[in-house]
């Protein structure tokens, strides 16, 4: 880059904080346009009409008393000095140049209409005029002290006190103004690494001086434009910073100047003699690509930066997208999660299954969350964050406990037969006490081991069939169903049903959906039917809405049907109504 150009940019980048800063703490006590006017004006009109009546040998009658003319002068020009008072106050450096110029010009004609024409009257304005310019410097004066306290306390309330660089208030005033303008930038939310470290290991007087001295040497590339984009630098809190780039091209533009301020910390090390590394994280957004609004931006570089700070690489800078939300996701409902298990807000429905003469069969048992704030979370929301974050043992015990003892007393309070099938995921089954217990759940509840059913998906039983069919077996021996739920939805289905040592198999809604608008998904359903039977399966079909879905179940043979044409998952109290009315 020329040096001219270096020059030029060094320039921006210095107006730029000084615009952040003119703009953000610049008093606006001066009047409209006009009104300056209107005080010059007003000025002048009222001081000839002064020097008028001063000359004036004219009288006035007012109340029988003659006055004369002269009289008002006083009144006048205490008027004229009003005026030129308020433009100091209210025009600052102009309205006081203003003020001066016009306070002297006045006095000339007065010293001529002393000694020309001899006309005393005028005397004790030119003491007026005198006094008000005093009160117009004093005003003045006093306003530039204010000015100069303001201009330190703007300073400081912009300037990250250790570091001496702009600070998280001038950064939002920044981001906010270049939002506002739409003009393209990229923000940099930059961590050090393990600075915790450093001050544990080193003292806070260290980590302090590293803090100084990266920020200055940072600075020192904003504000001297080497790296050929136009940068703003600041210090948001501890050992966060914030980068706003401008002026580049293309991303890789951009990315020159990330890794510009990255190399820092290697050139810190040598030069300072710290004998420790130092590295940090730089995650980046642009604006108006990645994000349109200020505080999506600050979010997304910031979920960049933790994103490229967790997967420990070698390699420290990462763009936002997308797809990063699934992490910050799957945090806020962690976070749900575990509170609902400590408050003791999982809770279950019951979703009644019928033969296909719509006896009842049984239920199964659907986890349901509650928020904090009262709203319900389905398991479609959770139960991937929980098999994700090893929280979906928890949360199925809590079902079958729950449900357990709820349908145990039915069983025994209205003397019937009923199933209870429960929804197990595979990180549960293979934990090595699951068996025990399953049999503490069913030892504490009351309920029979046969009007038990666990569900597991199909693909489940595909990736750990081993360790499965050890449990199913185990299972079986207590006289537990098991049931392979979403069957069809795996990618080998058929040819693993000889393995299985299922009771019973759930075919997907999905082909339910289907079923009856294509005549392949219907032979599909019919084939899982004919072939679950002849390997001495059951068959229940799940997600059934219509009653022409189930015509045609009844015709291809299916046993039982799960859906909401002959029942909605439902609330314990409603569940055993219709156990007492069926
Ligand atoms: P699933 O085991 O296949 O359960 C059936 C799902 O289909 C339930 O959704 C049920 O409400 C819904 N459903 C049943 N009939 C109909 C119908 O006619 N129309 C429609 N549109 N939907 C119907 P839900 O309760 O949202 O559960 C979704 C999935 O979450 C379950 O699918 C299961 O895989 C999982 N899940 C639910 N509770 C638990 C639990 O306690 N533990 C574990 N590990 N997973 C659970
Ligand atoms: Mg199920
Ligand atoms: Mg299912």
């Amino acid at each position: 880059m020329k040096e001219k150009e270096k020059v030029d940019r060094a320039d921006k980048a210095k107006s730029n904080i000084e615009e952040t800063l003119n703009r953000l703490y610049l008093q606006k006590r001066i009047g409209p346009e006009w009104g300056f006017w209107l005080l010059v004006i007003g000025y002048l009109v009222v001081s000839i009409a002064v020097s008028f009546i001063a000359g004036s040998s004219r009288t006035v009658v007012i109340g029988g008393n003659v006055v004369s003319f002269y009289a008002f002068a006083g009144v006048l020009s205490s008027l004229s000095n009003i005026f030129v008072i308020l433009l100091t106050v209210f025009y600052k450096m102009q309205g006081f140049i203003f003020a001066v110029v016009l306070l002297l010009l006045d006095i000339p004609p007065i010293l001529m209409g002393i000694f020309l024409r001899g006309n005393m009257n005028s005397l004790p304005g030119i003491f007026g005029n005198l006094l008000a310019l005093l009160a117009v410097i004093v005003i003045r004066f006093n306003d530039k002290r204010v000015i100069t306290y303001q201009q330190e306390l703007r300073n400081q309330a912009v300037t990250d006190m250790l570091t001496q660089i702009p600070n998280w208030f001038a950064f939002t005033e920044l981001v906010d103004s270049l939002v506002k303008r739409g003009e393209p930038f990229a923000v940099v939310s930059i961590d050090i690494n393990g600075f915790k470290v450093i001050n544990d290991t080193m003292g806070f007087e260290t980590g302090n001086l590293v803090l100084v001295d990266l920020s200055s040497r940072w600075k020192e590339i904003a504000d001297g434009g080497s790296s050929g984009t136009r940068d703003f630098i600041c210090r948001l809190n501890g050992d966060e910073f914030a980068l706003v780039i401008r002026d580049f091209r293309t991303e890789e533009e951009a990315l020159k100047t990330i890794r510009m301020y990255e190399a820092v910390l290697d050139d810190l090390r040598e030069s300072s003699g710290y004998d420790f590394y130092i590295t940090a994280s730089f995650g980046y957004a642009f604006y108006p690509t990645d994000g349109k609004d200020m505080d999506s931006l600050i979010s997304y570089s910031d979920i960049a930066m933790h994103e490229i700070k967790d997967t420990a690489s070698s390699e420290h800078i990462l763009r936002y997208s997308q797809d990063m939300h699934f992490n910050e996701r799957t945090l806020e409902i962690e976070g749900k999660i575990r509170t609902a298990l400590e408050r003791d807000n999982v809770y279950f429905m019951l979703q009644p299954q019928f033969d296909m003469d719509h006896r009842l069969r049984g239920f199964e048992a659907l986890a349901r969350m509650r928020d904090v704030d009262g709203s319900v979370i389905f398991p479609g929301d959770f139960i991937p964050v929980a098999e994700k974050v090893g929280l979906v043992d928890r949360i199925d015990s809590e079902v079958f406990r729950k449900s357990a003892a709820f349908v145990a007393e039915l069983i025994k309070k209205y003397d019937r037969e009923l199933i209870l099938s429960v929804n197990v995921s595979v990180r549960h089954l293979v934990r090595s006490d699951f068996l025990e217990e399953i049999r503490t759940g069913l030892r504490e509840s009351g309920l029979p081991g046969n009007c038990l059913e666990v569900e597991i998906t199909e693909s489940i039983m595909i990736e750990s069939l081993e360790q499965a069919t050890n449990d199913i077996e185990e299972l079986r021996a207590l006289g537990v169903r098991i049931a392979i739920d979403d069957f069809g939805t795996g990618y080998s289905s058929l040819s693993y049903l000889n393995t299985i040592p299922a009771h019973l198999l759930k075919v997907d809604k999905s082909f339910i959906d289907s079923m009856n608008s294509s005549e392949k998904s219907k032979q599909y359903v019919a084939a899982i039917i004919s072939l679950g039977h002849i390997l001495g399966y059951e068959v229940i079909s799940e997600g059934v809405e219509e009653e022409a879905q189930l015509g045609t179940l009844k015709e291809i043979g299916c046993d039982y049907i799960q859906g909401y044409l002959w029942g909605k998952p439902q609330m314990p109290e409603e569940i055993e109504v219709l156990v007492r009315e069926s």
